[in-house]
């Protein structure tokens, strides 16, 4: 699969019917007024990101939106075995691969935490699917992630392969913005993000869970799949999660 850079901003285009050029010559102008690609999804500009803060004068906003986490299993046992340049490089590849798969679909990497990503579908680029978008991206980046096996297997030698990646997925409305007075960080915060960690936390090596929600919204993806009931961590009652 190849990364397909978009010309002008995805999100400026849906939102404000805008062609803001993002990469190119004709990008040169944008640039000269601070207006560049987005770290968190390169397809979006540094203006979509804050177009909240800008447009509507707000600092957070509600939205519907489908949150991911994916976490990269055993790498802290490996650390103790492997040299820090291997433990950068096996990362490097996690990130990467997260990373594409969430751009391909059009979310945004929000976060990077130690060995784990969080993702945000339905912003700034809005999607009809946001819940299928991010069931696919997670499909994806097991399929890719596996595909880099023999690669993975030379960078810790004989160490313990690292058994894989456990991904967790919720949907629902959340909230999105600046939080944070002294350090400013753009996130989002809610109970769909505590759920999606969660879920994250309780999927096994190679696994994606995901909540009632998101079955609901992606049923047609997710056929067979029947749910089971966890007790997650800070939750009084189980939850139903899916295989996916
Ligand atoms: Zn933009």
């Amino acid at each position: 699969m190849t990364d397909a850079r978009s010309l002008i901003c995805k999100g400026c285009w849906q939102n404000l019917h805008m062609p803001v050029a993002l990469r190119g010559v004709l990008s040169a102008p944008y640039r000269v007024v601070g207006l560049k690609p987005s770290r968190m999804n390169p397809n979006t500009c540094t203006f979509c990101e804050l177009m909240f803060t800008k447009v509507m004068k707000a600092t957070k906003i509600t939205i519907d939106a489908t949150i991911l986490f994916a976490d990269l299993r055993s790498y802290t046992s490996l650390s103790q075995s492997l040299s820090p340049q291997a433990m950068g490089e096996l990362l490097d590849i996690f990130y990467d691969e997260c990373a594409s798969a969430i751009w391909r679909h059009d979310g945004i990497l929000n976060k990077t935490i130690g060995d784990a990503v969080m993702a945000v579908f339905n912003f700034p680029i809005k999607q009809d699917d946001h819940a299928r978008q991010a069931l696919l991206a997670a499909r994806e980046i097991q399929a890719q992630f596996a595909g880099r096996h023999e690669e993975i297997a030379a960078l810790v030698g004989g160490a313990d392969l690292p058994a894989g990646i456990g991904i967790g997925i919720d949907s629902g409305e959340l909230s999105f913005g600046e939080f944070g007075r002294s350090h400013r960080d753009l996130t989002a915060i809610g109970t769909v993000v505590n759920t999606a960690a969660r879920a994250q936390s309780a999927a096994s090596a190679g696994q994606i869970l995901v909540t009632g929600k998101v079955h609901q919204r992606a049923e047609a993806d997710l056929p067979g799949s029947t749910a089971a009931p966890y007790q997650l961590k800070g939750f009084d009652q189980p939850i139903e999660l899916y295989a996916a």
